[in-house]
């Protein structure tokens, strides 16, 4: 018999892709996190005898990491998450790991992922839009081209499995609530595809240099996590919520300006304030294509070229880590 030689980890954490319905035909309305990951790792391999010839060579493992709707994602099973990730990644046989996650929030995860975790080897990320038990469940696929893509030899570091698309973790953004190619990475594009059974990376596709921010030691207790909150530009924006925000205490603002990072002189004028206090501030677009360009004009720091939430990721490791270097 031909030796295993690749060992791949796969960590359950929820999500539609765990969620059951009440009948075969019913896509939307369901409770998500309900399947167990050895479950869902059974059914997308189904026989042993179809596998795909990249996984012949593979041994699987796997771990609950979490169970919960991603909508419910916290700073404690983030934390959590890393380090099972840190401790799965640091065992020399294990080539590679697949998260399971929900759609919801994925994109915050990954992007958290990729600045606290170091490693050469594949971490990828998958989900579903139609619940397990749902005739036509895009999840056991998914599963599946997420275990090629964590077998084949190409890291990307952290990235997103779905629909047969690759997606990296800086880019990629839910911009669909209910179809199955629910994900895009936007002018960007796509890292690769998955097609039957085959894995294809795309020439045209740079890697982005993402080095981790802070080691997941580095990491705080979650309830000594900072106070960040996201904000919008919009017509006739105040500066009255900003405000209450800094009387509550709230320790970081993301702004998610118009177009080019453009915002309501009284918002603008309540961020000014804010920072005056002390409040961290970063501005984002609200435009779900394309970033920011920082120009003279901007009174914030608008250098993140990331999305509200992911600048918003940005913000809390680093303020965590200038909290660790006081
Ligand atoms: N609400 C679900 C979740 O994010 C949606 C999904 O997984 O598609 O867990």
């Amino acid at each position: 018999m031909q030796a295993k030689n690749q060992k791949i980890v796969v960590l359950g954490t929820g999500g539609t892709i765990a969620g059951v319905s009440a009948s075969a035909i019913e896509g939307l309305a369901y409770k998500a996190a309900q399947r167990g990951i050895d479950n869902l790792l059974e059914v997308a391999l189904g026989h042993q005898q179809h596998w795909p010839r990249a996984l012949s060579n593979c041994q699987f493992d796997s771990e609950q990491v979490a169970q919960l709707d991603s909508k419910d994602m916290d700073f404690e099973t983030w934390i959590h998450l890393a380090q099972r990730c840190e401790h799965w990644l640091s065992q020399s046989d294990v080539t590679g790991l697949v998260i399971t996650h929900g759609t919801d929030t994925l994109e915050e995860t990954a992007y958290f992922l990729s600045q606290v975790l170091s490693s050469a080897k594949p971490i990828v990320l998958t989900c579903a839009m139609r619940p397990a038990n749902f005739e036509g469940a895009d999840g056991p696929q998914n599963l599946r081209d997420a275990l090629l893509v964590a077998a084949s030899t190409h890291s990307l570091g952290v990235c997103l499995v779905a629909a047969g698309e690759i997606h990296h973790s800086r880019y990629v953004q839910k911009i669909h609530p209910t179809r199955l190619n629910a994900f895009d990475s936007g002018e960007t594009g796509l890292a690769g595809r998955v097609h039957n059974d085959q894995v294809q990376w795309l020439d045209t596709f740079n890697t982005p240099n993402t080095l981790a921010k802070l080691r997941v030691t580095q990491l705080l207790p979650a309830a000594q996590w900072p106070w960040v909150e996201i904000v919008m530009n919009h017509v006739n924006a105040s500066e009255l919520h900003i405000d209450a925000l800094v009387q509550a205490g709230v320790k970081g603002l993301v702004v998610a300006g118009t177009g080019n990072g453009s915002m309501n002189s009284n918002l603008k004028a309540g961020l000014e304030t804010a920072q005056k206090a002390g409040v961290e501030v970063r501005l984002a677009t609200r435009c779900n294509q394309g970033a920011v360009v920082p120009t003279e004009n901007h009174y914030f720091d608008a250098s993140s070229g990331l999305s509200p939430v992911k600048t918003r990721v940005a913000l809390l490791l680093d303020m965590m880590s200038q909290l660790q270097s006081h």
